[in-house]
């Protein structure tokens, strides 16, 4: 089974309400990231878990923002030593960690420690919780399907190839048979 269909079931079986609505009853066990904190209203947020880096980073975002959120009562919490190894180790083995920031990692630990779903759109995010088998929600619950699919196709004639078996060390993906095009990793069109 692959990410994307994983990834969608974990969406499928919240209904849209208790992904989108007013239900703080449901807000409890879930990390929210930045985007979260944007976009979600406040009454959805109450006692979501965020990390106080994430404080800096709103208010350099969005600073009408950060004054609301003392009205959400959310829970700031640090991530302890262990789980931000957890979380470093899983970043180190997917090769994801040049690209995160450590508000990222924190959130991911704090998810880890608290064994809480972690609310992001960011596909990093996504991926490492994945790998450490977190739970994961979308903010907006759209994008989930669209995650991983890539295809690799030719540049020139737009020719589809199957999907390798294995990961490729090289980054040169070869040429086209058809045209002699180079062939590029796309997203995949529907
Ligand atoms: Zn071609």
């Amino acid at each position: 089974m692959n990410v994307a269909s994983r990834g969608h079931r974990l969406g499928a079986e919240a209904t849209p309400e208790s992904a989108a609505s007013l239900r703080p009853s449901m807000a409890a066990g879930e990390v929210l990231d930045t985007a979260a904190l944007i976009a979600w209203p406040l009454e959805r947020m109450r006692g979501s878990l965020v990390v106080p880096s994430q404080r800096a980073e709103l208010a350099r975002i969005s600073p009408d923002r950060e004054i609301l959120l003392e009205a959400a009562e959310l829970e700031w919490g640090t991530p302890g030593q262990t789980a931000l190894s957890r979380a470093s180790d899983i970043a180190a083995t997917t090769g994801d960690m040049a690209g995160l920031s450590s508000v990222d990692l924190e959130l991911l630990a704090l998810a880890i420690e608290r064994v809480a779903t972690l609310v992001t759109d960011d596909y990093r995010l996504q991926n490492l919780c994945e790998k450490g088998g977190v739970p994961w929600l979308s903010v907006t619950m759209e994008g989930i399907s669209s995650l991983w699919s890539w295809e690799l196709r030719c540049t020139g004639c737009g020719a589809v190839l199957p999907s390798p078996e294995a990961p490729n060390s090289s980054r040169d993906l070869g040429d086209c048979a058809d045209c002699g095009s180079a062939i590029r990793l796309s997203r995949k069109r529907d």
